[in-house]
């Protein structure tokens, strides 16, 4: 309620701002005593209405909010974009405050990684060695940082629910298992992809596009709105795959991978079965930027 008639009310208060662990864990100390739950949203910032979308679920569902703003350095690959990955932190904390963020922890690189740091986490095997974990594309190396900082921190944080997106359904596979393994006591809760209105998945990534690349960029989600369709239609996950790889190669896309795998076990998937989703995933280059899609597909049990 405004007291000045005309003036605009913002709903929420603004996000506090945090830039060091221990002043973190002292702010959550008050909300853990009294038994509040705390849910955590990791994200690299450069915000969307992904990002907004999982601020919302868990400010619906938490009653303390901590968003993290960090451009993880040990997730970049040496020919990656660390340096230019897009930044604009005053713009992020007005988008986190009007998600009804509680708190903005935005370390430092040396915060996070103090000198000698030589402890890492990682989820082996099938997980992190397919789709961009092959090590022709990002690697497992790519996974061991993601994992390392989520790991760092779930300890720091210590929510009762982590949010995370399905976009990165690979990313979310894997923390899911690391969160299992090493008995993290959190849920994972990952949620649906948010589309612009023409179906390009929204990224940070997305302003490497120039016009025409992002006129070209859809194909990739009708690629794959295609290879759900078709699957299902025709019981046959090569019969969607196909359909896919017509879509892209009509935009002159040539994806880096094109793949159907168990959603949980990232195997390779040949056959749909009820209670089992597919996970069919797409990566590729499209001009400045390199862009990661996906679509889970179930068939209906009879
Ligand atoms: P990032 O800042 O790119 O590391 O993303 C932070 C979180 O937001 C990750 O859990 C992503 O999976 C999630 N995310 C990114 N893009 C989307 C999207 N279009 N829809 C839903 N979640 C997303």
């Amino acid at each position: 309620m405004s007291f000045f008639p005309g003036e605009t009310v913002t709903e929420n208060a603004a996000a506090r701002v945090v830039r060091g662990v221990g002043e973190l864990r002292a702010a959550l100390v008050p909300a853990r005593r009294a038994g509040q739950t705390i849910g955590l949203v990791p994200t690299m910032g450069f915000l969307h209405d992904g990002h907004a979308s999982l601020l919302r679920a868990a400010r619906a569902e938490c009653d303390v909010v901590v968003m993290s703003l960090f451009v993880n350095p040990t997730q970049f690959g040496p020919n990656e974009d660390l340096d230019r990955y897009p930044r604009d932190e005053e713009r992020d904390l007005r988008v986190a405050s009007e998600a009804g963020v509680d708190l903005v922890f935005a370390p430092t690189v040396e915060e996070m990684y103090p000198d000698r740091a030589a402890t890492t986490v990682e989820v082996s095997g099938n997980l992190t060695s397919v789709l961009d974990g092959d090590p022709s594309r990002r690697g497992a190396a790519h996974f061991r940082g993601v994992t390392t900082i989520v790991a760092k921190l779930f300890n720091i944080v210590g929510p009762d629910v982590g949010y995370f997106g399905q976009k990165d359904a690979q990313q979310a596979a894997v923390i899911k298992r690391m969160a299992r393994d090493l008995s993290f006591p959190l849920r994972v809760e990952v949620m649906p992809t948010v589309r612009e209105e023409d179906g390009l998945a929204m990224s940070s990534r997305n302003v490497y596009l120039e016009p025409a690349d992002r006129l070209r960029a859809v194909a990739i989600s009708r690629a794959l709105a295609a290879a759900e369709q078709q699957a299902l239609a025709l019981d046959s996950l090569d019969a969607g795959l196909a359909a896919a790889r017509i879509e892209l190669a009509a935009a002159a896309i040539e994806p880096e991978y094109l793949e159907a795998r168990d959603a949980e076990t990232l195997e390779p998937a040949e056959h749909l079965r009820a209670g089992r989703p597919v996970l069919i995933a797409v990566a590729a280059q499209v001009g400045g930027a390199r862009l990661i899609d996906n679509v889970l597909v179930e068939p209906i049990a009879d």
